[in-house]
């Protein structure tokens, strides 16, 4: 940001232009007003590095990570590799584990065998050495919560999300007003004790500007996490939802003033009628800072299926001006996905984000559509399953009734084929 500022086009502001289709100093000068970010550490080479936010194609981020339960450092990488095989522009690496050693081999791997940016919520780690060393996160003390995030930032993590706008005031605020779902961030609920059990303000609160000292250092990106996020329907858009976003909103302002590059986390679980207005909302309190949607989910009756509830909140979120979609796997609040589901939820995400680029930008991101609707207006099967976002699926699916990929029509409709009967009409009448 601070190259930004002084008027210098970097390495990775060409590269992000040029996959953006845009001109370098259209990247610059939205970096140079905290608009668009380039998350990327100093200590890491990305291949390539992503741009997220105003004027850029909406991203996709997708969550990976061991539990208490399930752990599997191996298996773990199989999923960050699929996400970045089928399309997510960055990784989050969620892992809980037993012991603080199981999370830093897993995240370790996963910074050395993949390319696109990493992020990590630090606060897990933090609690897991708390529970070591003293016996509690409760005991978790500030010390624990910002060495994490300095040794992580050394080994290269490209952003973090940090949950600074969790006051005191609104945890306060929560026990006299209880809501239905309380608090369903995990970063969001280890502040929240350690708040209510210390009687203290949250430390990443009180020493931001510690926090913004190491960033500028490592070049690390801050996504201000949503630990107030509504964890259903019937908290959404609601007083501690806002209350932190609005005390985020004089956090990013911060980070812009410290050439800091920031972006900002949103809900969670809101009805689909209340989208645009949460999009208009942080917006306009963040003076346009990229927004990250977590999802959003638009109803919660369809455990099993949340990745197309998720794709349907963040279409709806990126035509309203969101910047990032995470997304969310058919396992979601049920258990740790695995592999298919890490595909299922990447797949469903990047429909959104692509339909979403559609409607905003028109050509300059439907050149893939243009080349599907050629293949099937020549009835192209090798092209069809070659360009399909998945395409061993869609080979699966045209071979699984016996045809064959020279055969012009498929078993849909057979001799009744549309395309082949106005295509041989046209050619008869061209004789
Ligand atoms: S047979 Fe029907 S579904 Fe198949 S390509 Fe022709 S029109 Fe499309």
């Amino acid at each position: 940001m601070k190259e930004a500022k002084e008027g210098n086009i970097t390495k990775e502001m060409r590269i992000v232009a040029e996959n953006e289709k845009l001109e370098p100093e259209f990247i610059r000068r939205g970096i140079s007003k905290g608009r668009i970010i380039i998350p990327k550490s100093n200590r890491r080479e990305l291949n390539p590095p992503i741009g997220i936010g105003k004027g850029l194609f909406v991203k996709i981020n997708a969550n990976v990570g061991s539990s208490k339960k399930v752990f599997d450092p191996e298996e773990e990488l199989a999923k960050a590799q699929i996400a970045e095989k089928y399309g997510a522009d960055t990784l989050m690496d969620l892992s809980t584990g037993i012991k603080e050693s199981d999370v830093i081999q897993i995240r370790r791997k996963i910074l050395e065998n993949t390319n696109i940016p990493l992020g990590t919520v630090p606060i897990y780690q933090s609690a897991l050495r708390a529970i070591e060393t003293k016996g509690a996160i409760i005991h978790m003390d500030e010390d624990d919560l910002f060495n994490v995030v300095e040794e992580q930032a050394k080994e290269g993590v490209d952003f973090f999300t940090i949950h600074a706008g969790v006051t005191r005031e609104i945890i306060d605020y929560l026990v006299d007003h209880p809501r239905m779902m309380g608090v369903v961030s995990r970063g969001g609920t280890f502040l929240a004790a350690w708040i209510l059990h210390h009687e203290q303000e949250n430390p990443f609160n009180k020493k931001y500007d510690y926090l913004l000292e190491m960033a500028q250092e490592y070049d690390f990106t801050l996504s201000l996490g949503d630990g107030m996020r509504p964890g259903g329907i019937f908290d959404s858009t609601d007083y501690p939802q806002i209350r932190e976003l609005m005390e985020i909103s004089t956090l990013v302002k911060r980070a812009w003033n410290n050439n800091v590059q920031v972006m900002v986390e949103g809900p969670g679980h809101i009805p689909a009628h209340e989208i645009e207005q949460n999009i208009k909302i942080q917006k306009s309190l963040c003076d346009e800072a990229p927004f990250y949607v977590l999802g959003p989910l638009v109803t919660d009756i369809a455990p099993g299926y949340d990745e197309i509830v998720s794709a349907i909140g963040g279409t709806m979120a990126g035509l309203a001006g969101a910047d990032y979609l995470c997304y969310v796997t058919p396992s979601e609040h049920l258990g740790l996905p695995n592999r298919e589901e890490v595909k299922r939820g990447v797949i469903a995400s990047k429909i959104a984000a692509h339909a979403v680029n559609i409607a905003r930008y028109g050509k300059r991101a439907s050149e893939w559509d243009y080349k599907m609707d050629i293949a099937r207006k020549n009835l192209n099967w090798k092209d069809m399953i070659t360009l399909a976002i998945d395409p061993e699926l869609a080979e699966e699916k045209h071979l699984r009734s016996g045809e064959k990929l020279d055969e012009d029509v498929c078993s849909m409709c057979g001799d009744f084929c549309a395309i082949k009967l106005l295509r041989d009409a046209l050619e008869e009448k061209n004789k």
